[in-house]
């Protein structure tokens, strides 16, 4: 249990809030960060965003939390850092790091002596990832995504009940309990043995308040269930979902046939991708029954690249 998180070798002062920048060694990049120090002991949360840099529902709600947490009414520590890509914004392309092209959401826990990306992902998750109590990783859609709000936790990691338990305190209707092991900076800090979700709220590129107030919302909550926050939390049923992915067999353009958040059956279509002439090339039909989670809403698709993502019942193993 990590109960002191020091900087530079130094205990923060109790009860401050602190502003820092995480150099990434080996390049220019500089990753910035908050350091609430909570009046009294307790456990450490640290809270990351824009791993995908254009995901910003999620950074706009780091911003905030960051500055609107009161250290004098913390009990341990939060650390936030509202922007991991960061290269990324301020290049405003897609979400992958410009550096090396690389999605950083698939290096962690990253490698000292690998490319942009995968020292990046090493840094960030050396020094606070697999060090904290408890890791909450806020992601949207990308640009060209819609999604039904939804969190995410490792299946039969060493913390499942611990990462549950977060979920729970997250208000939405799905979690996804994902068989992912590495690669996502929430599945590798799981499978250190950190209990760790992933919220998923937002997308297109856009920031709408009120997604941005849910995701304080929750993060809030699970502050509370992990004693950082004084209250009860609230836990919030939900539906587990296993999560099933579906790529674009053919580029062209895309008309979706299902909202997000609807249920489908298996044999409904799922929608139709259209060469330039409008014929149809591929009617896209669904498998089995699922809930739709999230899909490519943007005219184009691209062959290989998301396409539809859905959820299934879990079945308890
Ligand atoms: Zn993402």
């Amino acid at each position: 249990m990590y109960r002191s998180f020091k900087i530079n070798a130094a205990l923060p002062t109790p009860g401050t809030r602190t502003r820092h920048v995480l150099p990434v060694y080996g390049t220019k990049l500089q990753i910035p960060y908050t350091l609430i120090t909570g009046a009294r002991e307790g456990l450490t949360a640290v809270i990351t965003a824009g791993i995908h840099s254009t995901e910003y529902v999620g950074v706009q709600a780091a911003i905030e939390i960051a500055r609107e947490l009161d250290p004098q009414k913390i009990s341990g520590t939060v650390i936030v850092l509202p922007i991991v890509n960061r290269s990324g914004f301020e290049t405003r392309g897609t979400s992958l790091v410009p550096e090396d092209g690389k999605n950083l959401n698939c290096v962690f826990p990253g490698d000292p002596e690998g490319s942009f990306s995968e020292r990046l992902a090493h840094v960030v998750f050396e020094s606070f990832l697999a060090r904290a109590d408890c890791c909450i990783d806020l992601h949207s859609g990308d640009n060209y995504e819609s999604l039904e709000p939804f969190v995410y936790y490792v299946g039969a990691a060493p913390c499942e009940a611990a990462s549950q338990a977060m979920a729970a305190c997250v208000n939405t209707r799905y979690a996804v309990r994902s068989a992912c092991r590495f690669g996502g900076a929430y599945n590798a800090a799981s499978m250190r043995g950190v209990p760790s979700v992933l919220i998923e709220r937002g997308g297109n590129g856009l920031v709408h308040w009120d997604e941005v107030q849910a995701d304080k919302s929750d993060i809030r909550n699970i502050l509370r269930c992990m004693g950082i926050l004084a209250g009860r939390p609230t836990y919030y049923e939900k539906k587990t979902l296993s999560q099933i992915a579906l790529t674009a067999p053919v580029t062209g353009c895309w008309y979706p046939a299902v909202e997000i958040g609807d249920y489908f059956r298996a044999g409904d279509a799922l929608g139709e991708i259209r060469d330039y002439y409008g014929e149809t090339l591929h009617t896209i039909i669904a498998p089995e029954d699922g809930i739709l989670l999230y899909q490519t809403n943007s005219l184009n698709l691209i062959k290989n690249e998301p396409m539809v993502s859905y959820g299934i019942l879990h079945e308890p193993t």
